[in-house]
Order: structure tokens, then C-alpha cells, then sequence
């Protein structure tokens, strides 16, 4: 494959990015009609659903814990989501993705107010361009707030890495495939805690700490986004005028 030079002269990206800006985001809530909650995101040119059931009975039984919900996951790559026509059947990475994007969400959910229950969450990628696990993990946890499932916050997720030298964020394609370091992140912002770090390729501590800051900071920015996707769909009372408003409305 022909090498790219993934930096300019004047320090700008492929897409013409700086080192530390995200790629344009658009986030929708509820735009499934079967499923207890949906979202769709676009972050650059990735493109994911996510669909969320439950809580609901668990099944097979034997699966079901006495003191909590079941968290299942599927993270899954449509045929079309990338250059060349994908296998449908489950890969190795998809398997690993599923995990660790459950594991992401999991410490968000109240899992303990729905025992013997299981909570379901799809994510499709139906388009991919580098950092899908971390979109989908941003579009789930607000399929999972529509879906009305109790969460201690939101989880927003967005990597950083190394290209030509330089620590940058939110890699596309082809800064991930020649790049000389990934590092997807999702953090819950309000308790400030990291509910996923992987990391590919190689980094100095300096450099480690630097992406880590950019990603986080990142995800403060995209949980904001989430935050007023959610608004868009729920209008949310907060005092007596707005009571007023809503019952007018109404009518
Ligand atoms: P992430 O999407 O979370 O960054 P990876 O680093 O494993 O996960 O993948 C980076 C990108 O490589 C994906 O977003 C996708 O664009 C591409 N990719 C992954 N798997 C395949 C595949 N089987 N065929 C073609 N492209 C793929």
C-alpha cells in the first residue's frame, strides 16, 4: 500500500484537521421504532445504529443472576461498512469489540434494579472509518437512556493516538492504519471515570499521558453533544413556567 503523508507543512492533517480536533459529529436519539431505544451517530465518516431491549425477562433462564440484569452486547460490521465486502459472519475482533464495549457501558448501568432481567444492546457499524468502538460505545449509552434504563451517567467515547510523530486525536482510517498508535477511550464524565483503554502501537509516558488528556477532554466535548441529543427528543420540565408551556401545549 502507497504510504500516505499523514502531516503537512503546516502541521494539518489528511481531512485538514489540527493534531487536536474531532471529526464532525451528529448524534440522533429514538430513530428506531421496535427497539426500546435507538441512536444513530455519525463521528467523521463512521456511520452506527445502536438498538437497545430490556430490561426483559432473561433468556435462556439459566443465564439470569439473582441480584442483577444480564449486559449482552453485540458490536457487528454490516457487509458494506467497509472497502471490501465484510463477512457477516462474526469475527474474531467483532467478538473482542462486543466485550469491551460492554464492559464500557456496564459500570453506567443500574444493573441492580432489574434482577433475573437481561439488558440487549446491538450496535451495526454501517460504515466504518477507524474509532467504531468508541462511536458505537457513545451511541449505545444514549440508546440505552431512551430505552429509559436507569444510569448513573452517560459514557462518551473517543480515541487519540500518534501519527508522523505527533500525538492527535480522533483518528481516521488512514491515520489508524499507518499510524504508530491507537488509544480508544470512553470516560463517564461526571465521575471522571475510564471505562475503556486499549491501546495499539507504541507510546512514550509523555506521549501516553498527552493522548490520554486529549481523548478525555474529547469525550467531555462529545458527552455535551450527547447531552443535548437527548434534549432534542425529551423536553425536560424544569420549573412552572416550563410546566405552564408543556400543558399548553397539550392542549
Ligand atoms: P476501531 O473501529 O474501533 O478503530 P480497529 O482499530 O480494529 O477498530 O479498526 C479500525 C478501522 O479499520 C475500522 O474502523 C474500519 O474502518 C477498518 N476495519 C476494521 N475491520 C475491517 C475489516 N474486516 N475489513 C476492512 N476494514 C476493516
Amino acid at each position: 500500500m502507497k504510504e500516505t503523508k499523514l502531516l503537512d507543512d503546516n502541521g494539518l492533517r489528511v481531512d485538514g484537521r489540527r493534531l487536536d480536533e474531532l471529526r464532525p459529529l451528529k448524534l440522533e436519539v429514538g430513530i428506531l421504532d421496535k427497539a426500546n431505544g435507538s441512536a444513530y451517530i455519525e463521528h467523521g465518516r463512521n456511520k452506527i445504529l445502536a438498538g437497545v431491549f430490556g430490561p426483559r425477562e432473561a433468556q435462556p433462564r439459566h443465564i439470569a443472576l439473582a441480584d442483577r440484569a444480564v449486559l449482552r452486547c453485540r458490536y457487528h460490521m454490516a457487509p458494506f461498512s467497509t472497502d471490501e465486502r465484510k463477512s457477516p459472519a462474526p469475527s474474531r475482533r467483532e467478538l473482542e469489540l462486543s466485550k469491551v464495549v460492554r464492559e464500557a457501558l456496564e459500570p453506567s448501568i443500574m444493573s441492580e434494579y432489574f434482577p433475573r432481567a437481561t439488558i440487549d444492546i446491538f450496535i451495526e457499524v454501517l460504515q466504518a472509518d477507524a474509532g467504531t468502538r468508541c462511536a458505537g460505545i457513545t451511541a449505545a449509552a444514549l440508546a440505552l437512556a431512551d430505552a429509559g434504563i436507569p444510569m448513573r451517567e452517560l459514557v462518551a467515547g473517543c480515541a487519540a493516538g500518534k501519527v508522523d510523530g505527533k500525538v492527535v486525536l480522533d483518528l481516521s482510517d488512514v491515520e489508524d492504519k499507518q499510524g504508530e498508535a491507537d488509544l480508544p477511550v470512553a470516560l463517564m464524565p461526571k465521575s471522571n471515570v475510564v471505562s475503556l483503554l486499549q491501546m495499539d502501537g507504541s507510546l512514550t509516558e509523555e506521549e501516553f499521558k498527552q493522548a490520554l488528556d486529549m481523548s478525555t477532554d474529547a469525550c467531555r466535548r462529545i458527552y455535551e453533544m450527547q447531552r443535548e441529543a437527548l434534549r432534542q427528543k425529551y423536553h425536560v420540565i424544569k420549573d412552572e413556567a416550563d410546566k405552564e408551556e408543556a400543558a399548553e401545549v397539550k392542549v
